[in-house]
């Protein structure tokens, strides 16, 4: 791994704290709407709870459970996760908290695609241009610690959409 400025780390956690303190925790019944016992224990584990106060443990359990959460959950917990990151970039939460936000979808029929593309255009909905802003600089950051480029398709399929939706403020 490319070692990153410590300075570089905590000002971007600063800048997440800062564009994220507005947001409001999402009401109980809409932290992972979906019904199946996976969401069921996303559900228990992350209502009423600050992002601000998850433990280690669990960032690192449920590593890969920001695709269940509802776009308000999303955006509400995708700091936690980011801030978890940036303390450990070689880590699972890591990687799939850059894939929560790379734009991706398969090419099967047209109406899948759409709807795919709607998934994806829904996660991002509520979010404001600044907390846009500090998701390219979390891609950026991840793309420059990554001395392996795993990480290059999805950091630029995510910039890339990130950066359209910031073009429309
Ligand atoms: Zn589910």
């Amino acid at each position: 791994m490319n070692p990153i400025p410590t300075q570089r780390i905590a000002k971007l956690k600063e800048a997440i704290a800062l564009s994220f303190a507005k947001i409001s925790h999402p009401a109980p019944n809409n932290i992972a709407p979906h019904q199946c016992e996976e969401c069921a224990e996303a559900r228990e584990t992350f209502i009423q709870k600050d992002w601000r106060m998850l433990s280690s443990d669990v960032m690192e359990g449920h590593f890969d459970q920001l695709s269940l959460l509802s776009p308000e959950a999303f955006q509400f917990f995708l700091p936690a996760f980011m801030c978890f990151s940036l303390d450990h970039l070689d880590s699972p939460t890591c990687e799939f908290t850059v894939y929560a936000l790379a734009f991706n979808y398969t090419r099967k029929t047209k109406e899948e695609t759409d709807r795919q593309i709607e998934w994806w255009d829904s996660r991002f909905s509520l979010f404001e241009k600044d907390q846009l802003l500090v998701l390219i600089n979390f891609l950026d950051l991840v793309k420059d610690s990554d001395d392996r480029n795993y990480f290059q398709d999805e950091v630029q399929r995510g910039k890339h959409h990130i950066e359209l939706l910031v073009s429309k403020y």
